[in-house]
């Protein structure tokens, strides 16, 4: 389905143009954007956990090294 933001209506996709007033309205994708967010969000998430959890790898090598030394 299409979305005349001119006219507000829902018209068929098969049409290129809006039935009523004739103007072309732009090819939405709303499925891709939400799925980049997504991926977004898992970048952050593993950012989140990652830096922690390698700052905490680092700390305990240090450790380590310290106690062997
Ligand atoms: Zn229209």
């Amino acid at each position: 389905m299409k979305y005349c933001r001119n006219c507000h209506i829902f018209y068929s996709n098969s049409a290129a143009a809006c039935p009523k007033c004739g103007i072309e309205q732009p090819e939405e994708a709303p499925q891709a954007r939400p799925a980049d967010r997504s991926e977004v969000r898992r970048d952050w998430l593993w950012l989140l956990i990652g830096v922690p959890v390698l700052i905490g790898v680092v700390y305990c090598a240090v450790l380590i090294l310290k106690q062997l030394g």
